[in-house]
């Protein structure tokens, strides 16, 4: 028997990802109660499913919905901040006092809600987030609808969150053992770095990440000063010091991870584990280049993601795949890296995989949760098109996107966002810059 389609969506190009280079022409996905049923040609599919609602994309190209593999949603509320200034200095000076004074539920739930409606009007359907409120995160994705992985964040400091590194994790499975029925939402142990994690907070993760066999999300050899700071505290680099305890293995997530050695890239593939590539972070952070290609060579899994609009300034992953893809062929002296359709897969597949997410989402197969994007082509900038491939990476840009789904819900049409109110958000950002600017910092 034929599932009851909800919806037909009619596509100039469909680009799967999976399986790798193909470009459907005319095609359409057919979606019921959330999940991708059919793909087919246009002509076919109006046939076999009279009653869906058709949505015609006659000058579209339609990919799996972007997924962003590293971000702070609610870190939003201060995109612009404090800008041109190093890691540490921005830190220790900037965020980290703003942080210790401002975030509360109220201002994650806030940002979190500010930092949904600018993902999904940018094609992204799910990330992955690492933040203090996580229960404030989660409630503002919920009512987004978007997919999200929430982090059972860790660190040792006090904050108005939690008092010390196991309140911190105690809540944060706390939080899991709630909301672990929520279609949408997954879980991630999210440390925050090796400089503000202790070795015995690290073993009781590597413990807990094997009980709830969730994936370990942590920003590691951002820069060359962080592993001299661990050569001096622990006589180790940071990935030996994670090696030593434990922490390497095909659940971990090693965000930036810009300073590599050799053995570290080989080290980091031996053991199945991904990276999270933030190539406009990095840069802006002057924390130096990812070598991606050596490490998509050596076998490591690399996603893509933006980091915190606090050091980003966009949570654009369409500028992320241009960057990722022109900053790989910089970095490896070679024009014929990072091509388009890599990227790509950056964006969307891999970074799936490093979820644990890549058997419902990530690629457009039949089967998988309906989580999809639309790019509207016709226009000046995107014209003439020889290859949909091409022109997502290297001609459009987040302005392009039509239409988004996730789990087959329909959240972005024709550029406007559903569901969520945009002047109420805006308005509960500026409310958020007031009480930051006159407060100070
Ligand atoms: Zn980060």
């Amino acid at each position: 028997m034929l599932p009851i389609a909800d919806t037909l969506i009619a596509a100039r190009w469909i680009v799967p990802v999976l399986p790798r280079d193909v470009v459907l022409e005319h095609h359409a996905i057919v979606v019921a109660q959330g999940a991708i049923v059919d793909m087919l040609p246009i002509s076919a599919g109006l046939e076999k499913y009279p009653s869906a609602r058709v949505v015609n994309l006659p000058d579209h190209v339609v990919i799996p919905g972007l997924v962003n593999l590293h971000t702070h949603a609610a870190m939003t509320l201060m995109r612009g901040l404090a800008d041109d200034l190093p890691l540490m200095t921005w830190l220790h000076d900037h965020i980290w006092p703003a942080e210790s004074r401002w975030a509360g539920a109220d201002f994650t739930r806030d940002g979190t809600l500010l930092a949904c409606a600018e993902m999904l009007r940018g094609g992204v359907t799910c990330f992955n987030d690492m933040y203090f409120f996580p229960e404030a995160a989660a409630q503002a994705i919920l009512q987004a609808r978007m997919r999200a992985a929430i982090g059972m964040i860790a660190v040792e400091f006090p904050s108005a969150y939690a008092t010390d590194a196991g309140d911190y994790l105690s809540k944060g499975i706390a939080l899991r053992d709630t909301l672990r029925d929520e279609a949408l939402l997954s879980f991630c142990l999210a440390p925050h770095a090796p400089y503000t994690v202790s070795d015995e907070t690290f073993e009781r993760i590597v413990v807990y990440a094997a009980e709830l066999d969730v994936p370990v999300h942590i920003h590691v050899h951002e820069t060359a000063d962080e592993i001299r700071d661990s050569l001096a505290a622990h006589g180790a680099r940071p990935l030996q010091r994670l090696k030593n305890i434990g922490l390497l293995g095909p659940n971990l997530i090693a965000v930036h991870a810009v300073h590599l050695t050799p053995q570290e890239i080989a080290l980091l593939a031996e053991y199945g584990c991904h990276v999270a590539h933030c190539p406009t972070s990095n840069l802006k952070l002057a924390s130096g280049l990812a070598p991606i290609r050596a490490l998509a060579q050596a076998g490591v899994n690399v996603g893509l993601g933006t980091d915190s609009a606090a050091s980003n300034n966009r949570l654009d992953m369409f500028s992320e795949l241009r960057l990722a893809a022109l900053l790989g062929k910089h970095g490896a002296g070679d024009a014929a890296a990072i091509p388009a359709r890599q990227a790509l897969e950056m964006a969307t597949i891999n970074a799936a995989r490093a979820l644990g997410l890549d058997a419902k989402i990530g690629s457009l197969e039949i089967g998988k949760r309906a989580d999809i994007t639309a790019i509207d082509f016709s226009t000046p900038a995107l014209s003439p098109c020889y290859d949909p491939l091409s022109h997502l990476v290297y001609a459009a840009g987040r302005e392009n996107v039509s239409h988004v789904w996730v789990d087959g819900e329909l959240l972005v049409e024709n550029g406007a966002l559903l569901g969520i109110d945009s002047a109420e958000i805006m308005a509960r950002a500026n409310y958020w810059r007031d009480k930051i600017h006159q407060g100070g910092t």
